[in-house]
């Protein structure tokens, strides 16, 4: 229940104006966000590849309403690309397909993402498409099969909680598709998703093996130790060297399983958000951990 007011709370724009210009919750939205330019992710990037760790910078925005927002978007990403070459940083770029214009027009949006993966290309890196909410999941396959036809510097995310996700990994396989796992951030209805975190985990551990038996590199995204342990086990039984997938875990979270994960040889991604527009990101970090919502109201009535 709580999780899925706060999902919901996440949708408002209203409440978004007053957090982001809270000084109390901007200071607290730093635990989960690098902070709001580029300079500052790609200061936490370089302690990330430092400590052996790979990265993902996202440049936090969604479901903008405006075209010249999206283009604006579009530019920032080109940004990151020439950024990440210059500064001689290992990590790839992640972004999220509404806030590149979807929800105007999906010819829009595919060309603009048509020149950004054209730029990581060109730049020698990858482009991943975030996985939103299941009004675009379908439009979100769609256009990254289009896409990958083209150019191969693009893969996605597959959520574990939808009924549906065993089907999409076969397709993007079809496609050599790189694909992030995770167990998914949206508030979805009990008629597509599992709403029971066991029949969800399950799922998780399907289609983990579904991924690493698939003999593609592929991202598995989780700080859940079961899962990483799972994940562990299968790659031992099947004889899956560690160099052949990632773990993958969000900036500020379980840093105490990051380190371990590196100690152990694994590979391991972080995925770094910046920008001002950290609202709804903000918000799902809530809602995926009630002692997140105990530790930012006590700060908030502190503050
Ligand atoms: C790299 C990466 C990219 C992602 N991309 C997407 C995406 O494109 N689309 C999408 O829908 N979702 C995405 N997610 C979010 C994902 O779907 C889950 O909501 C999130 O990872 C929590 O699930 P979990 O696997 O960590 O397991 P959970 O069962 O939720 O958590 C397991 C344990 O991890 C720790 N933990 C988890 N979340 C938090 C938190 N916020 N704060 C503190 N501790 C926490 C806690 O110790 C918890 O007990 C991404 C996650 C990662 C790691």
């Amino acid at each position: 229940m709580l999780r899925f007011f706060l999902l919901k709370l996440s949708e408002s724009k209203a409440l978004a104006r007053w957090v982001t210009r809270n000084s109390t919750t901007r200071r607290m939205a730093r635990r989960f966000v690098a902070g709001e330019t580029l300079d500052e992710a790609v200061a936490a990037a370089r302690v990330c590849n430092d400590a052996n760790m790979l990265v993902s910078l996202d440049y936090l925005g969604e479901n903008v309403a405006s075209v010249a927002d999206a283009q604006r978007a579009r530019d920032a990403y080109l940004e990151i690309f020439d950024r990440i070459a210059r500064e001689r940083l290992d990590a790839n770029v992640s972004c999220k397909l509404t806030q590149l214009g979807l929800d105007l027009s999906v010819e829009f949006c595919e060309g603009l993402v048509l020149s950004v993966v054209e730029h990581a290309a060109k730049t020698g890196n990858f482009l991943r498409i975030d996985m939103e909410g299941s009004l675009y999941t379908q439009r979100t396959i769609d256009l990254v099969k289009r896409v990958r036809s083209q150019i191969p510097a693009v893969g996605t995310v597959i959520q574990a909680y939808l009924f549906r996700s065993e089907a999409d990994i076969a397709d993007l396989l079809g496609y050599g598709c790189r694909i992030r796992l995770c167990k998914g951030a949206y508030r979805e209805p009990a008629e597509i998703a599992y709403p029971a975190k066991k029949d969800a985990d399950a799922s998780y551990v399907r289609l983990m093996q579904q991924l690493l038996a698939s003999g593609f590199y592929h991202g598995i995204a989780t700080h859940d130790p079961h899962m990483i342990a799972a994940t562990i086990r299968f790659a031992a039984a099947q004889k899956i060297p560690k160099q052949d997938f990632e773990f993958q875990m969000l900036y500020g979270v379980r840093t105490d399983l990051q380190k371990m994960l590196v100690r152990d040889g694994y590979r391991l991604r972080i995925y770094i958000p910046y920008g001002c527009d950290w609202f709804p990101y903000f918000m799902r970090r809530l809602a995926e951990r009630p002692a997140n919502l105990v530790f930012f109201l006590e700060n908030l009535l502190r503050g």
